[in-house]
């Protein structure tokens, strides 16, 4: 049985302060809750406070947005898995739209984060997903393929039973466009299949795949209706506590 996991991707917002009373309000919502997962995934800033907060909340994890894939050294600006383990964080984003497109990384540097992020006990949330340009020309399956291929490359089995896969198609995320339930599930059972091809059926059959983009408290419960929608990356909508625990418990109730 696959539990749901829902992640809040507060991207680039939230100070210390905002992040502990958003907890307090998250946590008065989600009192004896444990139907889902629940990853908050701040800014690094905001990691120490949360930390503290998050250790007494059951259910609740800590997640970062991004890292590098060195463990030390001259990489100004960048942020190591050694250094986000110092804080509790248990998930990492990686590959996610945003970071693929401003900022130019490949599905080669994010197996090197990926595997870099298995090393230090930190679970990847590997983000895949096409553009709608991709999608208008039919290749939805062949770049999905290729992300998961090249992303995965040289993990073993119980380092993909630790990964989440995050199907995020990119025209959906910030839009205010949902891919309907339909077309998430579609897309949710090609990346089944393609992991089972990869790694095995069995392995596959008990990988998390979260579905992202412009998930709202109105629209979450039918998409994680879906037999292969096992919990959602939420941006925008987890930025209000309330908002986001309709999100959450509606997971549970799927
Ligand atoms: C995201 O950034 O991962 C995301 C899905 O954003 P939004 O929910 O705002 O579309």
């Amino acid at each position: 049985m696959r539990k749901k996991i829902i992640a809040a991707n507060w991207k680039m917002n939230m100070t210390a302060a905002e992040a502990a009373s958003f907890m307090e309000d998250l946590e008065l919502e989600l009192k004896n809750f444990d139907g889902a997962e629940v990853v908050i995934v701040p800014p690094f800033t905001v990691l120490p406070r949360l930390s503290e907060i998050i250790s007494e909340i059951p259910g609740v994890t800590l997640g970062a947005q991004n890292m590098w894939h060195e463990t030390s050294g001259a990489f100004t600006g960048e942020i190591s898995a050694g250094m986000l383990r110092e804080f509790f964080t248990r998930y990492v984003v990686l590959g996610h739209s945003e970071r693929r497109t401003i900022f130019g990384e490949t599905d080669e540097l994010v197996n090197k984060k990926v595997k870099a992020a298995l090393a230090a006990s930190l679970r990847p949330i590997l983000c895949v997903g096409e553009t709608l340009e991709e999608r208008d020309a039919g290749r939805v399956h062949e770049v999905l393929s290729r992300q998961l291929k090249g992303s995965l490359a040289g993990l073993d089995t119980d380092q993909m039973l630790d990964t989440v896969i995050a199907y995020e198609p990119v025209w959906a995320i910030g839009t205010g466009r949902t891919a309907t339930p339909e077309q998430a599930q579609e897309a949710h059972a090609f990346i089944r299949k393609t992991i089972g091809e990869i790694f095995d059926p069995a392995t596959a059959a008990k990988v998390r795949i979260q579905y992202g983009g412009s998930v709202k408290p109105d629209n979450a419960k039918e998409l994680l209706h879906q037999p292969d929608i096992d919990g959602a990356l939420v941006g925008g909508a987890s930025l209000d506590p309330r908002g986001f625990a309709k999100i959450v418990k509606a997971a549970a109730r799927s």
